[in-house]
Protein backbone atom coordinates (compact mmCIF):
# COMPACT_ATOMS: atom_id res chain seq x y z
CA UNK A 1 0.00 0.00 0.00
CA UNK A 2 3.01 2.37 1.01
CA UNK A 3 5.50 0.53 -1.40
CA UNK A 4 8.00 2.61 -2.35
CA UNK A 5 7.53 5.68 -0.55
CA UNK A 6 10.02 6.77 2.58
CA UNK A 7 8.24 7.58 6.29
CA UNK A 8 10.22 9.76 8.04
CA UNK A 9 9.45 8.60 12.38
CA UNK A 10 10.38 10.91 15.01
CA UNK A 11 10.77 9.23 18.17
CA UNK A 12 10.96 5.93 16.40
CA UNK A 13 13.60 3.97 18.96
CA UNK A 14 10.52 2.85 21.03
CA UNK A 15 6.93 2.95 22.38
CA UNK A 16 4.55 4.63 19.90
CA UNK A 17 6.94 5.91 17.51
CA UNK A 18 8.40 2.10 17.56
CA UNK A 19 5.42 0.62 16.67
CA UNK A 20 4.14 3.15 14.14
CA UNK A 21 7.63 2.37 12.17
CA UNK A 22 6.74 -1.25 12.02
CA UNK A 23 3.29 -0.96 11.10
CA UNK A 24 4.11 1.65 8.07
CA UNK A 25 6.84 -0.69 7.32
CA UNK A 26 4.70 -3.63 7.57
CA UNK A 27 2.72 -1.55 4.31
CA UNK A 28 5.66 -1.21 2.28
CA UNK A 29 7.43 2.12 3.19
CA UNK A 30 10.93 2.59 3.59
CA UNK A 31 11.25 3.77 7.37
CA UNK A 32 13.58 6.86 8.47
CA UNK A 33 14.28 6.86 12.18
CA UNK A 34 15.27 10.00 14.28
CA UNK A 35 15.82 10.48 17.59
CA UNK A 36 18.01 12.74 20.26
CA UNK A 37 20.21 9.87 21.93
CA UNK A 38 18.94 6.39 21.94
CA UNK A 39 20.25 5.29 18.39
CA UNK A 40 21.02 1.81 19.38
CA UNK A 41 17.48 1.11 20.11
CA UNK A 42 16.30 2.96 16.92
CA UNK A 43 18.54 0.92 14.41
CA UNK A 44 17.52 -2.18 16.50
CA UNK A 45 13.73 -1.02 15.55
CA UNK A 46 15.02 -0.33 11.66
CA UNK A 47 16.70 -3.85 11.52
CA UNK A 48 13.42 -5.22 12.29
CA UNK A 49 11.70 -3.20 9.47
CA UNK A 50 13.91 -4.43 6.87
CA UNK A 51 14.56 -7.86 8.29
CA UNK A 52 10.46 -8.73 8.33
CA UNK A 53 8.84 -6.32 5.81
CA UNK A 54 12.35 -6.08 3.14
CA UNK A 55 11.61 -2.16 3.25
CA UNK A 56 15.08 0.06 3.47
CA UNK A 57 15.09 1.71 6.97
CA UNK A 58 18.21 3.71 8.70
CA UNK A 59 17.99 5.27 11.52
CA UNK A 60 19.92 9.52 12.31
CA UNK A 61 20.40 11.12 15.66
CA UNK A 62 19.28 14.39 15.86
CA UNK A 63 17.24 16.69 18.56
CA UNK A 64 13.90 17.75 16.59
CA UNK A 65 14.15 20.67 18.58
CA UNK A 66 17.38 22.00 16.84
CA UNK A 67 16.01 24.17 13.65
CA UNK A 68 19.80 23.97 11.59
CA UNK A 69 20.19 20.20 13.06
CA UNK A 70 16.91 18.68 11.39
CA UNK A 71 17.37 20.50 8.65
CA UNK A 72 20.66 18.30 7.83
CA UNK A 73 18.95 15.84 8.37
CA UNK A 74 15.84 16.17 6.36
CA UNK A 75 18.54 17.10 3.87
CA UNK A 76 20.50 13.36 4.46
CA UNK A 77 17.45 10.95 4.09
CA UNK A 78 16.79 12.46 1.35
CA UNK A 79 20.30 12.00 -0.29
CA UNK A 80 19.56 8.95 1.14
CA UNK A 81 16.44 7.57 -0.20
CA UNK A 82 15.34 9.71 -2.74
CA UNK A 83 12.49 11.62 -1.29
CA UNK A 84 10.37 11.53 1.81
CA UNK A 85 6.54 11.09 1.15
CA UNK A 86 5.42 10.65 4.96
CA UNK A 87 6.26 12.74 8.26
CA UNK A 88 5.39 11.02 11.47
CA UNK A 89 5.75 13.77 14.33
CA UNK A 90 5.86 11.67 17.12
CA UNK A 91 8.99 12.80 19.07
CA UNK A 92 7.94 14.00 22.69
CA UNK A 93 8.85 14.59 26.32
CA UNK A 94 7.79 15.40 29.91
CA UNK A 95 8.53 17.79 32.55
CA UNK A 96 5.95 17.71 35.10
CA UNK A 97 4.95 20.17 37.76
CA UNK A 98 2.46 22.48 39.12
CA UNK A 99 2.25 26.14 37.56
CA UNK A 100 3.07 27.56 40.51
CA UNK A 101 6.42 25.95 40.70
CA UNK A 102 7.36 25.37 37.47
CA UNK A 103 10.57 26.42 36.17
CA UNK A 104 11.32 28.42 33.04
CA UNK A 105 13.24 25.39 31.57
CA UNK A 106 10.94 22.62 32.10
CA UNK A 107 8.26 24.85 30.58
CA UNK A 108 11.09 26.03 27.57
CA UNK A 109 12.29 22.04 27.38
CA UNK A 110 9.17 20.41 26.38
CA UNK A 111 7.37 23.21 23.97
CA UNK A 112 10.82 23.18 22.16
CA UNK A 113 10.72 19.13 21.71
CA UNK A 114 6.24 18.74 21.41
CA UNK A 115 6.03 21.99 19.18
CA UNK A 116 8.80 23.78 17.94
CA UNK A 117 10.20 19.81 17.18
CA UNK A 118 7.25 19.48 14.50
CA UNK A 119 7.24 23.06 13.20
CA UNK A 120 11.09 22.38 11.94
CA UNK A 121 10.30 18.94 10.86
CA UNK A 122 7.23 19.82 8.68
CA UNK A 123 8.93 22.95 7.61
CA UNK A 124 12.26 21.24 6.19
CA UNK A 125 10.07 18.19 4.86
CA UNK A 126 7.39 20.62 3.37
CA UNK A 127 9.12 21.95 -0.01
CA UNK A 128 9.36 18.28 -0.54
CA UNK A 129 6.10 17.49 -0.15
CA UNK A 130 4.49 20.13 -2.60
CA UNK A 131 7.17 19.55 -5.55
CA UNK A 132 5.83 15.95 -5.12
CA UNK A 133 2.92 17.42 -4.96
CA UNK A 134 1.65 14.30 -2.42
CA UNK A 135 2.99 14.42 1.15
CA UNK A 136 1.21 12.80 4.90
CA UNK A 137 2.16 14.37 7.97
CA UNK A 138 0.50 13.23 11.00
CA UNK A 139 1.66 14.83 14.29
CA UNK A 140 1.24 13.20 17.65
CA UNK A 141 -0.76 15.65 20.07
CA UNK A 142 -2.48 14.10 23.35
CA UNK A 143 -5.89 14.49 25.16
CA UNK A 144 -3.87 16.69 27.41
CA UNK A 145 -3.80 19.17 24.36
CA UNK A 146 -7.67 18.93 24.10
CA UNK A 147 -8.50 18.40 28.26
CA UNK A 148 -6.10 20.00 30.00
CA UNK A 149 -4.04 17.92 32.72
CA UNK A 150 -3.08 19.75 36.31
CA UNK A 151 0.60 19.07 36.83
CA UNK A 152 1.27 19.14 32.59
CA UNK A 153 1.24 23.10 31.79
CA UNK A 154 3.88 22.89 29.35
CA UNK A 155 2.87 19.80 27.92
CA UNK A 156 -0.79 20.71 27.43
CA UNK A 157 0.16 23.89 25.77
CA UNK A 158 2.76 21.88 23.88
CA UNK A 159 0.21 19.24 22.58
CA UNK A 160 -2.63 21.79 22.31
CA UNK A 161 -0.21 24.06 20.14
CA UNK A 162 0.40 20.75 18.03
CA UNK A 163 -3.84 20.67 17.25
CA UNK A 164 -3.45 24.43 15.84
CA UNK A 165 -0.57 23.88 13.90
CA UNK A 166 -1.83 20.51 12.34
CA UNK A 167 -5.09 22.65 11.18
CA UNK A 168 -3.29 25.25 9.88
CA UNK A 169 -0.86 23.17 7.95
CA UNK A 170 -3.45 21.48 6.45
CA UNK A 171 -5.45 24.32 5.42
CA UNK A 172 -2.16 26.13 3.78
CA UNK A 173 -1.27 22.66 1.70
CA UNK A 174 -4.17 20.98 0.80
CA UNK A 175 -4.15 22.71 -2.42
CA UNK A 176 -0.91 20.45 -3.14
CA UNK A 177 -2.63 17.04 -1.98
CA UNK A 178 -0.76 17.41 0.90
CA UNK A 179 -2.80 16.41 4.03
CA UNK A 180 -1.80 17.19 7.49
CA UNK A 181 -3.72 15.47 10.41
CA UNK A 182 -3.09 15.01 14.26
CA UNK A 183 -3.71 11.62 16.53
CA UNK A 184 -4.61 12.50 20.46
CA UNK A 185 -3.59 9.46 22.15
CA UNK A 186 -4.64 8.97 25.56
CA UNK A 187 -3.21 6.23 28.43
CA UNK A 188 -0.63 3.88 26.43
CA UNK A 189 1.41 1.87 27.60
CA UNK A 190 5.02 3.11 27.46
CA UNK A 191 8.18 4.44 29.30
CA UNK A 192 6.54 7.59 29.24
CA UNK A 193 3.47 6.64 31.50
CA UNK A 194 5.56 3.79 33.48
CA UNK A 195 6.76 6.59 36.33
CA UNK A 196 3.08 7.77 36.23
CA UNK A 197 1.09 5.15 39.32
CA UNK A 198 -0.86 2.40 39.11
CA UNK A 199 -2.13 1.71 35.64
CA UNK A 200 -5.22 0.34 37.68
CA UNK A 201 -5.73 3.57 39.35
CA UNK A 202 -4.99 5.81 36.04
CA UNK A 203 -7.78 3.11 33.63
CA UNK A 204 -10.25 4.43 35.62
CA UNK A 205 -10.80 7.71 34.05
CA UNK A 206 -10.98 5.49 30.81
CA UNK A 207 -14.38 4.64 29.79
CA UNK A 208 -12.75 1.45 27.86
CA UNK A 209 -11.06 0.63 31.22
CA UNK A 210 -7.73 0.12 30.03
CA UNK A 211 -4.34 1.57 28.52
CA UNK A 212 -3.53 1.27 24.90
CA UNK A 213 -1.38 -0.44 23.43
CA UNK A 214 1.44 1.23 21.44
CA UNK A 215 -0.24 -0.71 18.14
CA UNK A 216 -3.17 0.62 18.72
CA UNK A 217 -2.26 4.29 18.20
CA UNK A 218 0.17 3.01 15.50
CA UNK A 219 -3.31 2.18 13.78
CA UNK A 220 -4.74 5.27 13.88
CA UNK A 221 -1.74 6.90 12.35
CA UNK A 222 -1.27 4.36 9.32
CA UNK A 223 -5.60 5.07 8.76
CA UNK A 224 -4.74 8.31 8.18
CA UNK A 225 -1.68 8.31 6.57
CA UNK A 226 -3.41 6.04 3.75
CA UNK A 227 -6.58 8.34 3.70
CA UNK A 228 -6.75 10.53 1.03
CA UNK A 229 -9.68 12.75 1.73
CA UNK A 230 -9.21 13.87 5.35
CA UNK A 231 -7.24 16.44 6.30
CA UNK A 232 -6.91 18.79 9.45
CA UNK A 233 -8.55 15.83 11.66
CA UNK A 234 -7.63 15.11 15.50
CA UNK A 235 -8.03 11.66 15.82
CA UNK A 236 -8.76 11.05 19.51
CA UNK A 237 -7.23 7.40 20.39
CA UNK A 238 -8.09 7.22 24.00
CA UNK A 239 -10.74 4.71 25.09
CA UNK A 240 -13.29 7.37 25.21
CA UNK A 241 -11.65 9.47 27.89
CA UNK A 242 -12.01 12.86 26.36
CA UNK A 243 -15.58 12.53 24.84
P1 LIG B 1 8.59 7.51 24.79
O1 LIG B 1 8.44 6.05 24.98
O2 LIG B 1 9.14 8.34 25.91
O3 LIG B 1 9.46 7.77 23.46
C1 LIG B 1 9.75 9.07 23.05
C2 LIG B 1 10.57 9.02 21.78
O4 LIG B 1 10.87 10.38 21.37
C3 LIG B 1 11.92 8.34 21.96
O5 LIG B 1 12.23 7.63 20.78
C4 LIG B 1 12.88 9.51 22.16
O6 LIG B 1 14.18 9.11 21.78
C5 LIG B 1 12.29 10.53 21.20
N1 LIG B 1 12.64 11.91 21.50
C6 LIG B 1 12.38 12.61 22.64
N2 LIG B 1 12.85 13.86 22.55
C7 LIG B 1 13.43 13.97 21.32
C8 LIG B 1 14.10 15.01 20.65
N3 LIG B 1 14.27 16.22 21.20
N4 LIG B 1 14.57 14.79 19.39
C9 LIG B 1 14.41 13.57 18.80
N5 LIG B 1 13.76 12.55 19.40
C10 LIG B 1 13.29 12.74 20.65
O7 LIG B 1 7.20 8.20 24.40
P2 LIG B 1 5.80 7.57 23.91
O8 LIG B 1 4.99 7.32 25.12
O9 LIG B 1 5.99 6.52 22.89
O10 LIG B 1 5.16 8.87 23.23
C11 LIG B 1 5.32 9.19 21.86
C12 LIG B 1 4.49 10.43 21.56
O11 LIG B 1 3.14 10.20 21.93
C13 LIG B 1 4.93 11.67 22.35
O12 LIG B 1 4.82 12.82 21.55
C14 LIG B 1 3.95 11.73 23.48
O13 LIG B 1 3.80 13.03 23.99
C15 LIG B 1 2.69 11.23 22.81
N6 LIG B 1 1.69 10.67 23.73
C16 LIG B 1 2.01 9.63 24.56
C17 LIG B 1 1.05 9.15 25.43
C18 LIG B 1 1.33 8.00 26.37
O14 LIG B 1 0.45 7.70 27.20
N7 LIG B 1 2.46 7.33 26.30
C19 LIG B 1 -0.23 9.74 25.46
C20 LIG B 1 -0.51 10.78 24.60
C21 LIG B 1 0.46 11.25 23.73
P3 LIG B 1 15.48 9.76 22.53
O15 LIG B 1 15.23 9.62 23.97
O16 LIG B 1 16.64 8.99 22.01
O17 LIG B 1 15.51 11.16 22.03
Amino acid sequence: MLKGKTAIVTGGSRGIGAATAKKLASLGANIAIIVSSSIEAAEAVCAECAEKYGVKARAWKANVADFAETKETVAAIKAEFGGVDILINNAGITRDGLIASMKEEAFDAVIDANLKGAFNMIRHCSGLFIRARYGRIVNISSVAGIMGNPGQANYSASKAGLIGLTKTVARELAPRGITCNAVAPGFVETDMTSSLGSQETLAAAVPLGRFAKPEEIAEAVAFLVCADYITGEVLRVDGGMAM
